[in-house]
């Protein structure tokens, strides 16, 4: 898909090549061009419209009697708002409450449980003391496979298998964090296979009782348009402070990191990309926005 996108804004520069200014015309044309690859890199056609509005009126605005050929002026424009579509500049964790209580939240194979032992390394990595919450109270599995990531990770995990109260889990799990002194305590939830109303209330009701400092929303990347509706139901109920986007290693498409930013307006934190627990990097929008031009 990104070659895709790459191939096709390569054709859609060559139009420019060679030309000395840029003009309403030759603009208008690469921006149809452009519009199309990101629309076949599955961004949705509001983002693509306003992202190609925005950039013409900065490429005709801009001063082109400079060394720069408007390909590559071009180019630089579409970088910077590309960027800036996607937040900018990188926004970390809220970390400075103590204990910080972070909610996880996202559809059952999004990689959840996976990020949130990558989490958990990373912020062990900076020196913090982050207790886990097994919170699925639906799959079994999904606890073993914490308890797992935990003991790979030297982290501790809260678990209580005898109860199906996620509410009363967190809550265990934020008391047993504060007496071990834990100063991170990150909280896994049930998912659902797709949007569920049951899934929401049960979280609203850990978000409620819980207080979170940050609400991370899961999200996989490959999953194209349907990762920006699921965004948008779950910040609808939720209100999340930040998006994950996983499988960024695969042979993913461009158009949820894009558009997600665009649609529920909060940013992207943090992205994954492997099976690995050292597969975690923080979302910086200019390497994305570079990712997808090229
Ligand atoms: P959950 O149901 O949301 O908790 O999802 P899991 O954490 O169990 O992840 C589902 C599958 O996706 C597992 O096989 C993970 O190893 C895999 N996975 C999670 N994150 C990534 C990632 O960033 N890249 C790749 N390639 N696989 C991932």
């Amino acid at each position: 898909m990104f070659e895709n996108l790459q191939d096709k804004l390569d054709r859609a520069f060559k139009v420019l090549k060679g030309q000395g200014s840029i003009t309403e015309i030759n603009v208008a044309e690469t921006m149809k061009e452009i519009r199309k690859a990101l629309l076949d890199a599955d961004v949705n056609y509001k983002t693509a419209k306003s992202f190609t509005d925005e950039v013409k009126e900065k490429a005709l605005g801009a001063n082109v009697l400079t060394a720069v050929s408007p390909g590559q002026l071009l180019t630089k424009i579409m970088n910077d708002e590309l960027a800036a579509l996607m937040g900018g500049e990188v926004t970390e964790l809220d970390l400075k409450t103590n204990p910080t209580i972070i909610l996880i939240a996202g559809l059952n194979g999004a990689g959840k449980t996976t990020f949130t032992g990558k989490l958990a390394n990373f912020l062990k990595n900076k020196g913090k003391k982050p207790l886990l919450v097994a919170g699925d109270v639906y799959r079994p599995a999904a606890v073993d496979q914490l308890q797992i990531l935990g003991e790979q990770i030297g982290v501790p995990v809260y678990a209580n298998t005898a109860s199906k109260d996620p509410v009363g889990i967190a809550l265990e799990g934020i008391a047993e964090g504060k007496k071990q002194q834990n100063n991170v305590i990150i909280i896994d939830t049930a998912g659902r296979l797709a949007i569920d109303e049951q899934m929401m209330d049960e979280i609203a009701a850990v978000k409620e009782s819980t207080k979170p400092h940050e609400i991370l929303f899961v999200v996989d990347a490959m999953t194209g348009q349907d990762a920006v509706n699921t965004a948008k139901a779950f910040n609808d109920r939720l209100d999340f402070t930040g998006v994950v986007l996983t499988k960024l290693d695969g042979d993913t498409r461009g158009g949820a990191a894009l558009s997600i930013k665009s649609v529920v307006n909060k940013p992207i934190k943090f992205i994954g990309t492997g099976e690995k627990m050292e597969a975690l990097d923080v979302f910086y929008p200019e390497r994305m926005a570079s990712r997808i031009l090229g």
